[in-house]
């Protein structure tokens, strides 16, 4: 496998040249840009589902990931060790369930731009959240209110309505939810910005999907956290569609907190081990209200079984519960594929298909006459692997039409797509076959 440096300004040289041609679409240009695509030796570490004996072209990895090949040999060595071991397994197996987490840190916070006491893995990602905003969701007086984008997630949602309801608050007492301006789907860092600042005191804290999930804008986290800051609230992000996505500086933008899944963009199965990331400015504070758990006690008392929960001074603190190794042996597999590709060179490589999948989406609608709107930005500092289109007088039986031909992407009512080709498997030949099969469906039906 290819690593370091010199690989990673062979990936910057491939791509800025790349950025200079203009797209074709036919099967030799694409297979050309696949040819000299320095990542797409990935492709073979995954297990791609078939239809009619060949690859489907697989367009919704922001939803599930697909099955990394060596899945199925970390979760056997697991097993194996609890075979062996039973019990003493947690420190005599080969990578000790004791502190099984502990072998995530360095990797998660390259991940998302973090220092390694700022990032644990733990639970799932709505648990996450919860936790975080258990510690900073506190409102008080006329500082109340909860900011988020237009059209969350519906789970961010209901946490933030349930802790509101824990505070004895109503949810028009909390909740925000940014607008676009009239006629416009995504939103403008110029208006968050002012938003916030209108809101002034009242404003507890802004928790924005980084990458909202269904317009697939990537926000100005920096922004939106100076200017939440300036105002005395916090600001958090839920990752799960930036994650893996996108690189980040959770850090350095000085970012209160943050969670992620892992099933996604990161490959590592259905609901699989999740991220929390929270600032070192926080994580000392053992003052902060938080749900405690004997795993996030200190590990030198953990096992006096004393009756006094003595927190750690990393996010380890936050931890409930020990590891959910078997998941987490999985989410081994994909978080070392990652740190050996490294975000910025799967980013290089992210942009260029995405604006490929752009050109190909005009050429389809030249080539079919079917009305396609991008609603994700132009812009590709707005976005990451994703296009949302509304395709104008379609219903769900479109995705039914791409199945039969072997095409997975994903319906959102009332007639959205959303695809999402991915660095780490998907390729520039799958994106000019879906083109292909895109085209004569919309003739044809
Ligand atoms: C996928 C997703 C979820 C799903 O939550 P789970 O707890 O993993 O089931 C929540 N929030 C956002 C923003 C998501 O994209």
């Amino acid at each position: 496998m290819v690593h370091g440096h010199s690989f990673g300004s062979f990936v910057h040289q491939f791509f800025c040249l790349q950025s200079m041609s203009i797209f074709e679409n036919n099967l030799n240009f694409a297979k050309q840009l696949d040819s000299k695509d320095p990542l797409a030796l990935y492709r073979q570490q995954f297990l791609i589902p078939t239809h009619n004996g060949s690859d489907v072209l697989y367009f919704t990895g922001n939803s599930l990931g697909l099955q990394p090949k060596g899945a199925l040999d970390a979760l056997k060595q697991e097993c194996d060790d609890w075979a062996k071991w039973g019990v003493e397994g947690h420190f005599n197996s080969k990578n000790p369930w004791y502190s099984y987490h502990e072998m995530f840190a360095e990797g998660a916070s390259k991940l998302v731009g973090a220092l390694t006491t700022e990032v644990v893995m733990m639970n799932q990602l709505t648990v996450n959240l919860h936790l975080l905003l258990t510690t900073f969701y506190r409102p008080q007086g006329k500082r109340k209110k909860i900011l988020f984008e237009t059209k969350p997630f519906p789970s961010d949602q209901y946490a933030f309505e349930s802790h509101a309801t824990i505070h004895n608050l109503t949810s028009e007492e909390v909740l925000v939810e940014m607008q676009p301006r009239a006629g416009e789907l995504t939103l403008r860092t110029e208006d968050i910005v002012k938003k916030i600042e209108e809101l002034g005191e009242e404003l507890a804290l802004v928790c924005f999907g980084a990458v909202n999930y269904f317009t697939g804008q990537f926000f100005d986290l920096k922004t939106i956290t100076e200017a939440a800051h300036k105002q005395g609230a916090y600001a958090g992000f839920d990752l799960a569609h930036t994650a893996g996505n996108i690189p980040l500086e959770l850090h350095k933008w000085n970012v209160d907190f943050a969670c992620w899944c892992t099933y996604k963009y990161l490959n590592s199965g259905p609901g699989s081990v999740a991220g929390a990331f929270i600032n070192q400015k926080h994580t000392k504070n053992t003052e902060l209200p938080r749900l405690a758990g004997w795993w996030g006690n200190k590990k030198e008392t953990r096992f006096k079984m004393l009756p006094n929960f003595d927190p750690m001074e990393t996010v380890e603190a936050w931890q409930l519960s020990n590891s959910p190794v078997f998941n987490m042996a999985i989410h081994k597999v994909t978080l070392d594929m990652f740190t050996e590709a490294g975000m910025d060179n799967l980013r290089k490589k992210s942009e260029h298909l995405t604006a490929y999948l752009e050109y190909i989406l005009s050429e389809v609608e030249k080539n079919s006459g079917q009305v396609l709107q991008v609603i994700t930005p132009k812009n590709k500092e707005e976005r990451g692997a994703q296009l949302s289109v509304i395709v104008e007088g379609r219903d769900k039986n479109l995705i039914k039409h791409l199945a039969e031909n072997g095409v997975f992407v994903d319906w959102r009512e009332p007639n959205v797509i959303r695809l999402a080709p991915v660095p780490l498997y998907n390729t520039f030949e799958d994106i000019y076959q879906l083109g292909q099969i895109l085209t004569q469906v919309f003739a044809s039906k």
